[in-house]
């Protein structure tokens, strides 16, 4: 089974790893520096080449970039969709530097534009990422976009509009998608029963495409579904719940795809919660 956690870079790319290995996962997922802030310190070509061979000689098996938070391609705002452009365009840089296969990345929120709107600029901006340098640059650079729980004016609360943003592409051969199920089920997907799994799934399928499927962010919701609010849970205490949690990582179409958690550090305020996590996630599947 793939499975991992968002680690943090506080001790560098290759703390990650460190990390990583000390939890006995096999998935990784880190932000490229800090992710509430535009600045990206330049990644030294031999920072980056030491990186990759630590990846390489580690039990990582699957690693992605997470961008940062203020990216926003929905955005009416020119200088604001063309630095979110940009930045995603540098995150693919650097997720090739690191020799880290995918990115992913939230679409942005349409500010009052319209969901229409949103969609031709996120499009727009996509294009741009695809058309550039960087993209051409680092081939085996997959880029993923995530659904949201569709809170405020963010756009890819429904497959629906994944689907039509991949489809308006020039070319999305390297497109994929990442579902989270807390955001799924925030935004209105019944994730608690075999049935309700069922109908999400059909639904992506006729959509967006089950292929486009590569990733899942695999968290609890803390908030009901269809709040439209995003507060990940620990594992099998929110309101999706162990059975259906069971569910996902037992169900033929997702039990090979990575499993990455995003759920919080800690458990009542003190305890590391990852171990904890980990232990609950290989307790529901069944191999
Ligand atoms: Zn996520
Ligand atoms: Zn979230």
């Amino acid at each position: 089974m793939l499975v991992g956690f968002h680690l943090s870079i506080r001790r560098g790319f290759t703390g990650a790893i460190d990390s990583a290995e000390a939890l006995g996962i096999n998935a990784v997922q880190i932000f490229s520096h800090n992710a509430s802030s535009w600045r990206m310190r330049p990644i030294e070509p031999a920072a980056a080449a030491s990186f990759r061979g630590r990846l390489r000689r580690s039990s990582v098996e699957y690693a992605v970039v997470h961008t940062m938070y203020l990216l926003n391609l929905a955005s009416p705002d020119d200088a604001l969709f063309a630095r979110s452009a940009a930045a995603l365009t540098e995150e693919i840089a650097r997720a090739g530097a690191l020799g880290i296969p995918r990115v992913v990345t939230h679409l942005g929120a349409h500010m009052g534009a319209g969901r229409e709107a949103g969609i031709s600029r996120i499009i727009d901006g996509l294009e741009r990422v695809i058309g550039s340098d960087a993209f051409a640059r680092y081939p085996f650079v997959n880029l993923l976009l995530e659904n949201t729980a569709g809170a405020g004016t963010t756009m890819g609360r429904w497959f629906a509009e994944l689907g039509g943003i991949i489809s308006g592409l020039s070319d999305s051969t390297r497109i994929g998608v990442c579902l989270d199920t807390c955001h799924a089920f925030a935004a209105g997907y019944d994730l608690r029963s075999p049935e309700g799994l069922e109908e999400t799934l059909s639904e992506f399928d006729r959509k967006i495409g089950l292929s486009r499927l590569e990733l899942v962010h695999l968290n609890d919701s803390v908030h009901p579904m269809g709040s439209c609010r995003d507060r990940h849970a620990h594992i099998g205490r929110g309101e999706i719940g162990e059975e259906g949690i069971a569910g996902i990582v037992n169900h033929p179409v997702l039990c090979d795809l990575p499993f990455v958690l995003e759920t919080p550090k800690l458990l009542d305020g003190k305890l590391d919660a990852d171990p904890i996590n980990l232990r609950k996630i290989r307790a529901l599947r069944r191999e």
